[in-house]
């Protein structure tokens, strides 16, 4: 096998089996990426144009239930100082938002059970209320079907739930035994038929994962065909067990952007905070690898040095959404917009 004639096999068919994606993850060369890159960019622009969507992202509480052992927000993390903003909290950032020109909030937090259904379906109503022509993605979390269900049905448009990784011996390994990738999976396909787009995703770099791992990550994407991506570097967080795991490579979270906007042309793929984190215009890079949206922080000042789920994790400068004027200024160099517009993925809802 050859990695340039695989990488044009991918662009022209956005289909590749395992064995030659791992081929191509074995055998990168910059050729290969510059090639990949290009045809990325090229994929996303025939779909998207020269757009990128951006979603103010409200990080409303870092209360969790769950042990995570590379999440700088876990339930054993005593050095975390742990908050939660309540629903007129929630709605001034919605509308500041607003004003900012976002037409879609995501509202992720930690498991945090003292988000009942109850709550959380007030909150979503009251957004929608406000705000209805903005969609609202949740990323709370693994919930039972019939939360899902009642969130959806009082609003919530998107649901964003990484699966960090496919491969069951490797999910063992980033969490404790309560936690399983069945059921992780389980929850996933339950929105999905329950008409939310979808987010699904992870960590490139995590602790113990191999190229294997992550060609099973790709082709589980394949197959499940997410409305969104979300993929970022591992990043360690020196209060939790993987403290002296390294970074993941930027270089291999660019090239696996660029992979799965091939292998998923109409998905919505982030440039996310981690990657900006990492490198140093890492947002701009991930748009020029075929990535076609961006996260800015909308959260309250107080939660942003709250919800550290890594080290230095950005949340200022063009990562925060009062600077949008910044934001849009570095992407209108690299030759793309921001519209005022939900920014919905092309992909259609289950139902
Ligand atoms: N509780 C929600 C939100 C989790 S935080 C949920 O379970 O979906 C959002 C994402 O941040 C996680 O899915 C994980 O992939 C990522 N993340 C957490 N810790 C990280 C770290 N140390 N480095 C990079 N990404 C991390």
């Amino acid at each position: 096998m050859n990695a340039l004639q695989l990488a044009e096999t991918l662009a022209a068919c956005h289909d590749l089996e395992a064995s030659q994606l791992l081929w191509l993850l074995e055998h990168r060369d910059p050729d290969v990426s510059e090639y990949l890159r290009k045809e990325a960019q090229a994929a996303a622009q025939a779909r998207y144009g020269n757009k990128v969507f951006i979603r103010g992202l409200i990080e409303f509480t870092n209360y969790c239930k769950n042990d995570c052992y590379y999440c700088g927000i876990r339930k054993s993390n005593r050095q975390a100082q742990r908050y939660r903003l309540d629903r007129e909290d929630i709605l001034a950032c919605c509308d500041l938002g607003y004003d900012l020109g976002f037409r879609t909030f995501v509202l992720q937090g930690g498991e945090n059970p003292w988000f009942t259904d109850q709550r959380l379906t007030e909150i979503v109503r009251a957004i929608k209320e406000a705000h209805p022509d903005c969609a609202l993605t949740l990323s709370v979390g693994e919930r039972s079907r019939e939360s899902y269900r009642r969130l959806k049905e009082a609003g919530a448009d998107r649901y964003l739930l990484r699966h960090e990784t496919a491969t069951d011996s490797h999910y063992q390994k980033l969490h404790p035994p309560e936690l399983q990738l069945s059921h992780r999976m389980e929850c996933l396909s339950n929105l999905k038929e329950l008409g939310y787009q979808v987010g699904a995703g992870f960590m490139v770099g995590s602790p113990y994962q191999t190229l294997e791992d992550l060609v099973r990550d790709l082709r589980f994407l394949k197959e499940f065909k997410p409305h969104m991506v979300g993929i970022g570097p591992f990043l360690s967080q020196h209060d939790t067990p993987f403290r002296d795991f390294p970074n993941g490579s930027g270089e291999l979270t660019l090239f696996l952007l660029s992979v799965i906007r091939l292998l998923l042309p109409e998905t919505l793929l982030p440039a996310t905070t981690a990657l900006g984190t990492l490198l140093p215009n890492g947002r701009e890079a991930g748009i020029l690898h075929g990535a076609n949206v961006v996260m800015p922080n909308l959260s309250p000042e107080e939660a942003r040095g709250k919800y550290l789920l890594y080290d230095n994790k950005l949340s200022t400068g063009a990562e925060a959404a009062e600077s949008l004027e910044l934001l849009r200024e570095n992407l209108r160099k690299i030759g793309y917009e921001i519209p005022v517009a939900r920014g919905d993925s092309l992909i259609a809802p289950d139902r």
